[in-house]
């Protein structure tokens, strides 16, 4: 299982600390089992949610109901994106095929397919935040670089939640050697989708629906809720050891639906051990923090718009790109 989770060469990466037995193999055996049902359920809620809030607001015909439907829409396609996470690792469905089938459905959520984000994704694990880590290198821009003022933050939120920064995300999204590195008979299925998606709206007449539920939210709410997530996970930390090149966010139930759903909050302990399914994730951390030699050293931050917020603005050098 460890070569398909792609987090093998923890101890060579980092110096600071050999924590790659936190956990005995047998805890890891019994957390990484999959129940099949899990996944199925989550991505089912995640599209009965997005149908809801589609039907709401056009009954509705209300501009507020409206703006609160893309926050939702887009935070919902964001927890689409995280259940592909898990079919990247392998962990979505028992049955080899039934997991990469789910896995795409999920991807339809997201401008990347599953099998492509899997490519970039192992990568990332394994060459993680190095020159080597497709994402570290992604976002080797200011809009990464902490700390930052109060202002800089809301200034670059704007440019996030205004979709003033999604068509350099989706160029570079688009152009990217790892997410486009999946079979042509995929790009010709997912593209083919598109295309018959379109030609129905207009020729059925429901285009504006297409526009104002599908793409309004993804380059705006889901550009938002991405870039806040993945500040979350890996920016403006210690980078010393594998305890703190991630960081775990403790948060309260709502912070978690919006900004990370599915157990994406216990990102650190994700990297710590990727065969965890999404639905374990919550039991593994507190597992973990039982180990001293965790709970000492590791990363964890109290909420998303009290503790990440304040991190962000902390006074924490970077560490060098190749720590
Ligand atoms: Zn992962």
């Amino acid at each position: 299982m460890d070569n398909l989770s792609g987090n093998g060469s923890a101890e060579e990466r980092r110096s600071g600390g050999d924590f790659s037995r936190l956990l005995s193999k047998e805890d890891v055996k019994i957390l990484s089992q999959i129940d099949n049902r899990k996944f199925i359920a989550a991505l089912l809620q995640e599209i009965a949610t997005i149908a809801l809030t589609i039907v709401v607001s056009a009954y509705a015909a209300h501009p507020l109901v409206y703006v609160l439907a893309v926050f939702i829409l887009g935070s919902r396609f964001q927890a689409m994106g995280i259940l592909m996470h898990d079919a990247a690792h392998y962990r979505a469905h028992t049955h080899r095929s039934l997991n990469e089938v789910l896995g795409e459905i999920a991807s339809f959520a997201t401008p990347f397919s599953m099998q492509g984000y899997r490519v970039n994704h192992l990568t990332h694990h394994r060459e993680l935040n190095t020159d080597k880590d497709p994402d570290w290198v992604r976002t080797d821009h200011a809009d990464y670089k902490f700390p930052k003022t109060a202002s800089e933050i809301f200034l670059l939120l704007g440019k996030y939640v205004s979709g003033a920064r999604s068509f350099r995300e989706l160029k570079g999204i688009l152009t990217d050697k790892y997410l486009n590195d999946y079979p042509a008979r995929l790009k010709l299925l997912r593209a083919s989708l598109v295309l018959f998606l379109v030609t129905a709206a207009v020729t059925m007449g429901f285009w504006k629906g297409l526009l104002l539920y599908w793409l309004l939210p993804s380059l705006t709410a889901l550009a938002f809720f991405s870039y806040v997530r993945g500040v979350a996970e890996h920016y403006g930390l210690e980078y010393e050891h594998d305890l703190n090149a991630s960081r775990t966010v403790i948060a309260p139930a709502w912070e978690l639906w919006l900004f990370a759903p599915h157990g994406t909050n216990y990102h650190l302990d994700h990297h710590l051990y990727p065969s965890v399914p999404f639905y374990r994730l919550k039991e593994l951390h507190h597992r973990l923090m039982a180990n001293p030699a965790y709970a000492g050293s590791a990363h964890i931050t109290h909420g998303y718009i009290t503790g990440l917020w304040r991190e962000c603005r902390a006074c924490r050098p970077m560490a060098p790109r190749n720590a």
